[in-house]
């Protein structure tokens, strides 16, 4: 082979693919179509929550709550907005309380403009119920509130931020149970369990059991394997 032939020849090998690579190619390419179809099947199923203040509320405690939010529903995404008002007419002086229907239709006008968002209210205001002396929270369809009123732990006790901290993230999470169509739970440990008090609310886990978790997964789909 001359030396011109044999640089031609060189030329030629290092532009040629090998014999496998069409295949590989194929394979890689499929195999990023799967991954591409697998991120855009996630995004659908991703639990978005809009973490919404009314009024002045401990903004340490919301962001505590936020975080804890998404590490107890891992496919979620919680947004901490602005102070919303206090909802006008929300006060009833004969029970020296607040509605929590009003805080509701607040949320749910918020809620409205994003699609497919769960709304999530927090108000330092004692709430009721018309047929109830008190509620921890409420919900009604995606959106629900909750009263850190009723949750603030004794003040001689160590870990009373902490604990505070806790019970928010229970009634929080039982609510937004409630508007993924979860009810209550009869496991006194579980976070779909009904608190009468803060006593119960102190009993019962920040965990859905394995009853209710299997629940959620059916309506969420299995990316929302909630712990
Ligand atoms: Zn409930
Ligand atoms: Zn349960």
């Amino acid at each position: 082979m001359s030396a011109r032939r044999e640089i031609s020849f060189i030329r030629e090998s290092a532009r040629s693919v090998p014999s496998w690579w069409p295949k590989f190619q194929n394979r890689l390419t499929s195999m990023l179509e799967l991954l591409r179809h697998d991120k855009s099947q996630k995004s659908v199923r991703i639990l978005k929550v809009m973490l919404v203040p009314f009024g002045d509320v401990d903004r340490r405690n919301l962001e505590v709550l936020a975080d804890k939010l998404q590490q107890v529903l891992p496919d979620s995404e919680v947004k901490l907005t602005a102070a919303a008002e206090i909802p006008l007419n929300s006060f009833v002086p004969s029970r020296q309380q607040s509605l929590a229907d009003a805080f509701l239709s607040a949320l749910l006008k918020i809620a409205q403009a994003k699609e497919r968002r769960k709304a999530l209210g927090v108000t330092d205001r004692d709430l009721f119920a018309p047929s109830m002396n008190f509620v921890f929270g409420q919900a009604l369809r995606n959106v629900a509130v909750i009263s850190t009123y009723r949750l603030m732990p004794r003040h001689d006790l160590n870990n009373r931020i902490e604990l505070l901290q806790l019970r928010i993230l229970k009634e929080a999470i039982h609510e937004l149970g409630h508007t993924l169509a979860l009810g209550h739970c009869p496991n006194s440990f579980c976070v779909m369990h009904f608190s009468k008090s803060i006593d119960d609310t102190d009993l019962k886990s920040q965990c859905f059991c394995s009853t209710c978790s299997a629940k959620v997964r059916k309506l969420t789909g299995t990316h929302h394997s909630i712990r």
